[in-house]
């Protein structure tokens, strides 16, 4: 393991932002961090680059502490969101800036910079003019600075959030192409989870303060650990119900009675759950709904052709309006019953994690 971040503990102003975060990057790896705006996110890479210390908490590199070295000897990459460029300077200019602070010889600067710009597919752009440039193309000479020095990880804070949607993806897969030939580890903060899945080999989720989730993109997004997870993820078809069988598994909830697609037993007879559904896959049965299990009916309120299925917006009740992709069209004011693939109902725990507690005093506070 390359990185590890250990139980990072911080306050600001008696606000508690981080409440034992902890999370590890491998070799050649990128991660996402992925969290709501003010979540902490920069806040935990400044911490990791050194720029901020932790109330308490671990940085481990290569299993040496680092938690009280300075930023340069961690020899680590940070490149922000506004990646301020110099203006009136060439773009070898601007990226031999990081190679400065090491005293090379002149000649082997000039080498790096090549490489880097080549390592970011702008090869002889080093005597154009930052200011010539496209947003993307300036984009990639900040992402070649940081690259040039050679640091042993990268952690870039919401590169892309400055640029428009199109731009946004052409570039996140470009970046992810570049991260994984330079070979070097990653930690990608973003607050968008569309870019998270493009370039993020694992996703760690950040929820008040703590790791709500970590895993690979299709993991998370076929299992979130959480109502919150799935929320966050854009997964908005929850029902709160309570399990009244352990197996087979059946939930009970205001929408009716559902047999989710997860190992029987794995929630005991009580217990309060979310059920997710999917909006996939669901066959539309006519107007009625018969009280068989992963059943609903609703008014159709808006339905759209959308490539291979139709987007449509089925009010439940009062309160819950879902969006299915279905394989038919359905007509706007019709009532309509669907009935769910078991597999497209997740059972999760209803309650968000546990009550967060207070940093272990124990805990080796950073210097
Ligand atoms: P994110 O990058 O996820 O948007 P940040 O790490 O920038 O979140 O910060 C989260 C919150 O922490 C901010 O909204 C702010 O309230 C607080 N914060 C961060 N840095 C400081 C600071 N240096 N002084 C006081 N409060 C801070
Ligand atoms: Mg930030």
């Amino acid at each position: 393991m390359a990185l590890s971040v250990q139980n990072l503990y911080k306050t600001f102003e008696d606000q508690p932002l981080l409440k034992g975060v902890s999370f590890q990057v491998e070799q050649g790896e990128t991660v996402c961090l992925l969290g709501p705006s003010g979540s902490g996110k920069s806040t935990i890479l400044r911490i990791v680059a050194g720029l901020e210390t932790p109330d308490s908490g671990r940085i481990l590199w290569e299993n040496q502490d680092l938690t009280g070295a300075p930023a340069y000897r961690r020899r680590f990459g940070l490149m922000f969101q506004d990646y301020a460029l110099f203006p009136h300077r060439s773009v070898a200019e601007n990226i031999a800036f990081g190679l400065r602070m090491q005293n090379l010889p002149r000649g082997e600067v000039g080498r790096q910079v090549s490489r880097a710009l080549e390592r970011v597919n702008l090869a002889g752009f080093g005597g154009r003019r930052v200011t010539d440039l496209s947003g993307g193309e300036q984009q990639r000479v900040a992402l070649a600075r940081a690259l040039a020095p050679n640091p042993r990880l990268l952690m870039l804070d919401e590169p892309l959030a400055a640029l428009d949607r199109t731009l946004r993806e052409a570039l996140s897969e470009e970046l992810r192409r570049i991260l994984h030939q330079a070979g070097i580890p990653a930690i990608y903060v973003t607050h968008d989870q569309e870019e998270a899945f493009a370039i993020g080999d694992r996703l760690i989720l950040l929820h008040e303060g703590q790791v709500a989730q970590t895993g690979v993109p299709a993991d998370v997004y076929g299992r979130p650990a959480s109502p919150w997870v799935a929320r966050f993820l854009g997964l908005g078809n929850l029902v709160e119900g309570r399990v009244v069988s352990s197996a087979p598994l059946r939930v009970e909830t205001a929408l009716g009675t559902f047999e989710p697609g997860c190992p029987p037993g794995s929630f005991a007879a009580g217990t309060p759950v979310s059920l997710l559904l999917r909006p996939v896959r669901a066959a539309v049965l006519g107007a009625v709904k018969d009280g068989q299990p992963n059943r609903i009916q609703g008014t159709v309120e808006d339905a759209f052709f959308h490539g291979d299925s139709f987007r449509v917006r089925l009010r439940l009740d009062q309160d819950r309006v879902f969006a299915f992709d279905l394989p038919e069209a359905v007509t706007p004011g019709a009532s309509v019953a669907l009935q769910l693939d078991r597999d497209q109902i997740i059972c999760l725990p209803a309650a968000e994690p546990a009550e967060i507690a207070a940093p272990p005093r124990s805990a080796g506070a950073a210097a």
